[in-house]
């Protein structure tokens, strides 16, 4: 049998130049990703080029970068350090300066550069301006260029940005980042769906009841309140990445692994999942939100949402699909969990004589990876009944969360490869299945710190067996 594989491989980047090198992203992530990528050997000898407002020259990006470093507890070794300090460059100036630009090439073309990946890791605002002074001197020409999420505030600003990158980069060279889509067990999805022919015959309306995807965060905000409240959970997460999520879950077999193949069939998915409908959605707010630092006192902002929406496909119709994340709730756990039907006879009940519980798949990212097939065996006894078993699939080397993901999506983007990169058109496809909740927004309603939610989200679910339980631990990792 032949293994579908992607054909040929692009050339490698020959730089990192990262726009918004003194900001907060690239403080609490990427320099470690960064020093990550320089050890793992998927990065060359490149130069990092760092572009910013301040003026801190080169030495005032190494002393930022290494005391980023010192600060994340598991600062790097004299070795691996003075490799990464050796590549560490910086242009000053601001991105509306036509010079800087100038100034940007002039330095690439004395690094020897000549298809630099540009990471602009910058506010959404400032996007514009730099990709518009990318064209006007020619950088964009052979060069590679990731956009920071959010791509976009709703249907309307994604087009108009995907327009803008679209007539500097061609598609293939547009890296549209989402860290969600860089985690282990997230493509773990993936790979569990399409590695393994078992599932594919009940993976459908005729054997799966309903799909409910749960993101949990046990704290609030945390310090970013001003941030936040502009955004809210819809955005934040839904939007982009448990849509995704619900990509993976539910597209059909890509006839390859190559890039196109695989957002093919996510597009389709999102083509045909049912707008977001305001009747079937709730928003809710932590109580003690509005007091949160930088939160306006009358805020309407959501920090929780929950949601049911269906796929109108011949695979997928009629089956509830849904949706709940937010803040400041019981645990912090991310989890898909496919329910299949019962079985159309009973003729083993539990121990206290009720159907036995459906069998039901659980993937859970957060706070691990591990997969769990909830299934029905006979109860030890001497009666004929059924309890519920776990088959767990706990290998760490297969489902931990592994290797950054913002390492291991640099490091794609390098490569050229932007299969775990959203697609102009998906990301289009993805707000059109938002915007009418953006358009329609219903009144927030106030909710407990430490449960699950107003409990509004429960009618979402009345007529199904209603929420799962979450299995994630009482764990506050972030
Ligand atoms: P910051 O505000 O901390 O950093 C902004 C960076 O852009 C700074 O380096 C700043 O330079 C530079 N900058 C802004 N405007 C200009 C300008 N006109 N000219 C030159 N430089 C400019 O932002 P974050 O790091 O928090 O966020 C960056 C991006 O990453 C955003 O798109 C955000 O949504 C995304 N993101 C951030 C996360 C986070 O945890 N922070 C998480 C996920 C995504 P200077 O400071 O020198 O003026």
């Amino acid at each position: 049998m032949r293994v579908v594989m992607p054909a040929g491989r692009p050339e490698r980047s020959d730089a990192l130049v990262l726009f918004g090198a003194t900001g907060d992203l690239v403080r609490k992530k990427l320099f470690g990703s960064i020093l990550g990528l320089c050890g793992s050997g998927r990065f060359g000898a490149a130069p990092v080029v760092g572009v910013a407002r301040s003026e801190i020259g080169d030495d005032g990006l190494r002393d930022r970068a290494w005391a980023a470093l010192a600060e994340s507890g598991s600062p790097p070794t004299e070795d691996a350090w003075q490799d990464l300090a050796r590549r560490l460059h910086y242009v000053a100036g601001d991105y509306g300066d036509p010079a800087l630009y100038d100034r940007l090439a002039g330095r690439l073309s004395q690094l020897g550069v000549s298809r630099p990946l540009f990471y602009l890791a910058i506010p959404p605002s400032a996007f514009a301006s730099v990709i518009d002074g990318l064209g006007a001197t020619g950088l964009n020409r052979g060069s590679r260029i990731v956009l920071e999420k959010p791509f976009g505030r709703d249907l309307e600003s994604a087009i108009a940005l995907n327009a803008l990158v679209r007539s500097r980069f061609p598609e293939e060279a547009i890296f549209r980042i989402d860290h969600f889509l860089g985690k282990e067990p997230v493509q773990n999805l993936l790979v569990f769906r399409f590695a393994n022919a078992l599932l594919e015959p009940v993976w459908d309306r005729r054997s799966i009841a309903s799909v409910q995807v749960t993101m949990a965060e046990a704290f609030g905000v945390e310090g970013r309140g001003a941030f936040y409240d502009g955004v809210g959970t819809l955005r934040d997460v839904v939007q982009n990445h448990l849509l995704q999520l619900v990509a993976f879950l539910a597209m059909e077999p890509p006839v390859s692994s190559d890039a196109d193949s695989l957002r093919d069939e996510k597009v389709k998915v999102l083509k045909a999942m049912r707008p977001l409908d305001p009747e079937h959605l709730v928003r809710g707010q932590y109580r003690g939100y509005l007091q949160e630092p930088g939160v306006a006192p009358d805020s309407d902002t959501e920090t929780f949402v929950a949601l049911r929406t269906e796929i109108d496909t011949w695979r997928w119709a009629g089956v509830p699909w849904v949706i709940r994340a937010g803040k400041a709730l019981e645990r912090t756990v991310t989890e898909a969990i496919v329910e299949f039907r019962r079985p159309p006879a009973m003729l083993f009940a539990d121990d206290g004589g009720r159907p036995p519980s459906p069998n039901r798949l659980r993937f859970r990212m957060k706070p691990d990876g591990v997969i769990t097939l909830t299934m029905q065996a006979k109860a030890p006894g001497d009666r004929l009944i059924a309890a519920p078993v776990d088959l767990e699939i706990t290998e760490p080397t297969l489902v931990t969360e592994g290797a950054d993901s913002y390492q291991r999506l640099i490091g794609d983007a390098l490569n050229g490869d932007p299969r775990l990169f959203a697609r102009g058109d998906t990301v289009e496809a993805s707000w059109r299945v938002v915007e009418p909740v953006l358009l329609e927004r219903a009144a927030v309603v106030p909710y407990a710190r430490g449960g699950w939610g107003p409990e509004e989200a429960n009618s979402l679910v009345h007529e199904h067996p209603g929420w799962t339980e979450c299995s994630g631990l009482h764990h506050t990792a972030r």
